[in-house]
């Protein structure tokens, strides 16, 4: 099957009508969807839309939910198969929900951890002086789009929301983005100290591929 689209060049997929496109290129996402797709046993291969030589769509919608429709469309429109498209990203309240949707390029560039969380505890810094003891409340929060093909008027829609506290210096490890300053109160621990299995269990992510699956 060949297709095209403004943004890309030509991609030739030759893939039973049961896979679907996964519109992200990163491992530890795909793994974690194969992983609960077979738990499922659904009949679909999840393949990355890398893998099928297709590029990143240009993310310009203003709200998880538009951006992963923005993916998913993207991705099933160069493959000409269904696609699932993540967006997510870190909201703290007292900011007006900032990083929000631009929480991988919060300080300017893109996918730098290190900066992002440094440009978070240095805004979190005039409600800390405010209000010392009051914990910073924030959410982590998953939004998933599928799409039967690329002007589907109906995509799958769900959404995992993770709750907790920021603090004012790193704790952990393991995990990557915020997962540092993430506390779970509830756990005495960060996002960053957590087992991967363990996260996934009660993570946005996780909630919210368990939700699609639901669905679908
Ligand atoms: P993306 O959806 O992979 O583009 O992620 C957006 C950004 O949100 C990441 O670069 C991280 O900064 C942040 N983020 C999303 N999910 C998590 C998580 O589980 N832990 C920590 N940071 C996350």
């Amino acid at each position: 099957m060949q297709v095209s689209d403004t943004h890309s060049k030509q991609v030739t997929t030759e893939h039973p009508k049961d896979t679907w496109v996964l519109a992200s290129n990163n491992q530890g996402k795909l793994a974690e969807f194969k992983r609960l797709f077979a738990q499922a046993n659904l009949d679909v291969t999840i393949t990355a839309q890398g893998q099928l030589g297709i590029e990143d769509a240009v993310e310009d919608g203003l709200s998880f939910v538009e951006n992963a429709i923005i993916k998913a469309r993207h991705a099933s429109r160069l493959s000409g198969l269904p696609a699932i498209a993540d967006d997510s990203g870190l909201c703290v309240p007292v900011l007006m929900g900032a990083p929000g949707i631009y929480s991988a390029r919060y300080a300017g560039e893109h996918g730098n951890d290190a900066k992002n969380n440094s440009k978070l505890i240095e805004d979190l810094k005039p409600f800390r002086d405010q209000q010392a003891d009051t914990p910073i409340k924030a959410m982590f929060v998953c939004v998933l789009a599928m799409v039967r093909h690329s002007d589907d008027p109906l995509p799958v829609i769900a959404q995992g929301v993770w709750q907790g506290e920021i603090l004012n210096e790193p704790q952990g490890d393991g995990g990557f983005g915020y997962d540092p300053l993430f506390w779970l109160p509830e756990l005495q621990a960060t996002a960053a100290s957590l087992a991967p299995a363990d996260k996934n269990k009660i993570s946005h992510r996780g909630q919210a591929i368990r939700q699609l699956l639901q669905q679908l």
